[in-house]
């Protein structure tokens, strides 16, 4: 037989086996623009609600559009990506997982001191995602409630299959020159952190097995893991209070060396006075440092300000319900910058080694 003949042979087995299989993941399955509809596009939401809304049209175009901010205001943008197995495990709660897609954007959103204004949302699904009862409804309930408690719409993305990835951009707008950067820390300013540090490392330690935990405390620690909460209030509120800030995604002394390195300063931290848990507090002081010091995933905030802020800082906690810490000072650099010196509970300089050991922050090609 010549090519031809043993494709016209084949072909009818081959049109009959494609087409069963397509007919078997279409009844359990959506298509793609009916689950766009379905999940992501809410009626009157995509286009803001609230009054002077900067959304003049969101999800079901070519592109979404919105206002320039206002005269005076600068758009501040980021994106965040999270990864399957990467970033969170295959069985975690989609709820969770809608929330922290979003939630780890918002946050950069507050390190920067930044409003949301709205985000969005491009989304590599794989099929048994979609057939799985109830994930995608999930998902979209665990992503819009976070969205709605902070006025921010989902106004536009892409969805496509393949490996579960959520990567979103998250908009936002901030004052001209009152952006908390990274680059604007000063000799002397105070180094501070909001609310608590570690438990997010510590749970997920428990969780691959790593340690052992008490189960009461462990799942609080989890919902530090699974549920961070954004510190939009505090970024706005420190707008005209401190120097620089970052969001703490990959390890408190990682993160902060970035602030120290683009102001070209040094530190020294106070490392016992790091803020943490109950229970973390309860485990060993090796365990404790390494979850607060190196441990990600805590989305606080840690910022530096001008020793002539502490009483605004303090207020701004009180009003905020947020305890907020400070844990060091940062000192001038000469022209190696990003140097950390750690203190002991006793004023002691650590050993340079285990300095180093509580450095390593998370990096995804180390
Ligand atoms: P295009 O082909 O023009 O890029 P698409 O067909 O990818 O548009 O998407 C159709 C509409 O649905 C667009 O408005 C897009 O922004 C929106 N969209 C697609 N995926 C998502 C998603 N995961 N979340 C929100 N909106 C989405
Ligand atoms: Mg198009």
């Amino acid at each position: 037989m010549n090519n031809l003949l043993i494709w016209q042979y084949f072909t009818p087995f081959f049109v009959l086996t494609y087409n069963y299989r397509m007919t078997a993941i279409d009844k359990s399955s959506l298509g793609e623009f009916d689950l766009i509809g379905k999940y992501f596009t809410r009626k009157g939401s995509s286009v803001g609600s609230n009054v002077g809304s900067n959304i003049l049209l969101g999800v079901g175009d070519d592109c979404a559009l919105l206002r320039p901010p206002s005269l005076g205001n600068n758009l501040a943008i980021t994106t965040d990506m999270l990864v399957e197995d990467r970033h969170f495990f295959t069985d975690v709660d989609p709820f969770y997982l809608g929330h922290k897609a979003l939630a780890v954007n918002l946050s950069d959103l507050a390190a920067m001191g930044a409003k949301p204004l709205a985000f969005t949302l491009a989304l590599s699904l794989p099929t048994r995602r979609v057939t799985q009862p109830g994930w995608l409804d999930q998902f979209s309930k665990g992503l819009f409630k976070l969205a709605d408690a902070h006025d921010c719409p989902l106004i536009g993305g892409d969805t496509t299959s393949g490996p579960l990835t959520l990567s979103i951009t998250a908009f936002g707008e901030v004052p001209q020159d009152q952006a908390l950067r990274r680059d604007l820390a000063k000799e002397g300013d105070d180094i501070w952190v909001s609310h608590e540090l570690g438990d997010a490392r510590w749970a997920l330690g428990y969780l691959r097995g790593e340690w052992s935990a008490p189960q009461n405390e462990f799942e609080v620690a989890r919902t530090r893991l699974e549920l961070p909460t954004p510190r939009i209030e505090l970024g706005q509120g420190l707008r005209k209070i401190a120097h620089a800030a970052i969001d703490i995604s990959d390890g408190l002394l990682g993160d902060l060396r970035h602030i120290l390195k683009a102001s070209n300063l040094n530190a020294s931290v106070w490392i016992d006075q790091v803020p943490c848990s109950k229970g973390l507090m309860s485990q060993s002081t090796e365990l404790r440092r390494l979850c607060t010091l190196r441990g990600g995933d805590d989305y606080e905030l840690c910022f530096t300000a001008s020793v002539n802020e502490r009483e605004p800082i303090e207020r701004l906690g009180t009003s905020l319900g947020l305890k907020l810490t400070r844990i060091g000072k940062t000192t001038a650099a000469s022209k190696d910058s990003g140097r950390i010196d750690l203190y002991d509970a006793n004023n002691h300089l650590l050993d340079p080694a285990l300095t180093s050991q509580y450095l390593k922050s998370f990096d995804h090609f180390k």
